[in-house]
């Protein structure tokens, strides 16, 4: 069983998983060679737990369209291997000075597509929109949880962001607390709303549109931009024009612009760095505070090509090689993005 553990001195948590490392593999020695063009794999893989067929290997679908299992588009599954259970009990404990708690929590793996070698950057918009309507779905249910703290949406995409598995997917995990990036950040977005008396990050969507020199792609709901202080080449973030706090909050128009802003980022960081792996997160208030002032939801998508260091490990602090304006320019002007 999980649990999750509490720091004494800095309070942060972790999740202490040991079962996770006893999940399947697809990524061999020379995985990257091989992830580097999904069309090198093929359509569909016998051996694959995604693929249609394996369904009986998976629990029962929580999401699941069109809605008739048989001939899904997309699915949404429990993941075998998580970290977290609604199993597992909720309660906190002490012993001696250490608090810790069962590792209670939702953990769920979303099946993109059917076919084995799909690419979100490459796939049809009408598809990214689906994914899009899955992550809300699924976001508003699982807070539905009173225990629930914070919901995750993530992906891993190529064996270097911890993907393990070729086929098409993301991850959606629900936790007990919530993870000390998010509380910290939320927390100074919370100052700087008490100081000021408005969202930094509006302010930062404004500053960014009248410098012009960082923004990648603007449609009528979001915006693309390398953030002026990236840590990463080729950092990529993209927030909703509307201030919202709440990613589940996203309405109908917003969800196809997000979907178009968002396959239309992946294909230019495809295009420009010849199919990176990543990593990309949607950030977004940990506990429904509807009409919160002070935090501004946003994915952010963070291409795998320069690895954390020792520096970077004990500092916390990054050592960017790139300049965000150098990064903005040859994803906003590369041709083949839409
Ligand atoms: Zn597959
Ligand atoms: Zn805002």
């Amino acid at each position: 069983m999980s649990e999750y553990r509490q720091c004494t001195a800095t309070g942060n948590w972790v999740i202490i998983a040991p079962e996770r490392g006893d999940r399947p593999l697809d990524f061999g020695e020379t995985a990257h060679e091989v992830v580097v063009s999904a069309s090198r794999h093929p359509e569909y893989s016998p051996v694959c737990p995604f693929c249609p067929g394996a369904e009986h290997q998976s629990e029962r679908a929580s999401y699941c369209w069109p809605d008739t299992e048989g001939a899904w588009q997309l699915r949404v599954v429990p993941n075998k291997f998580a970290a977290v259970s609604s199993a597992y009990p909720p309660e906190r404990s002490h012993k001696e000075m250490h608090l810790k708690a069962g590792g209670y929590g939702m953990a769920e793996v979303l099946i993109e597509s059917r076919q084995h070698n799909e690419h979100l950057a490459l796939m049809p918009l009408s598809q990214v929109e689906q994914v899009i309507r899955a992550y809300k779905s699924r976001y508003n249910t699982m807070f539905d949880d009173g225990h629930i703290q914070c919901v995750s949406i993530f992906r891993n995409y190529g064996k270097s962001a911890g993907a393990s598995l070729v086929h098409p997917h993301s991850q959606i995990i629900a936790t007990l607390v919530a993870p000390p990036g998010v509380s910290e950040q939320i927390h100074y977005a919370k100052r700087a709303f008490d100081t000021f008396g408005r969202c930094v990050y509006c302010d930062v969507i404004e500053l960014e549109q009248q410098a012009g020199v960082r923004i990648v792609e603007e449609n009528s709901d979001f915006i693309a931009l390398c953030p002026f202080a990236s840590r990463s080449p080729y950092e990529l973030q993209i927030f909703p024009k509307r201030h919202s706090a709440i990613f589940g909050d996203i309405n109908v128009q917003e969800v196809k612009s997000f979907a178009a802003i968002l396959q239309s980022s992946l294909r230019r960081i495809y295009e420009v760095l010849d199919n990176p792996d990543y990593n990309f997160f949607i950030r977004t208030m940990p506990k429904h505070d509807g009409g919160a002032s002070h935090f501004h939801w946003y994915l952010l998508i963070l291409p795998k090509i320069q690895c954390s260091a020792g520096f970077e490990l004990g500092t916390g602090m990054y050592i960017n090689t790139t300049r965000p304006e150098d990064c903005a320019y040859s994803l906003a002007v590369t041709s083949r993005a839409s």
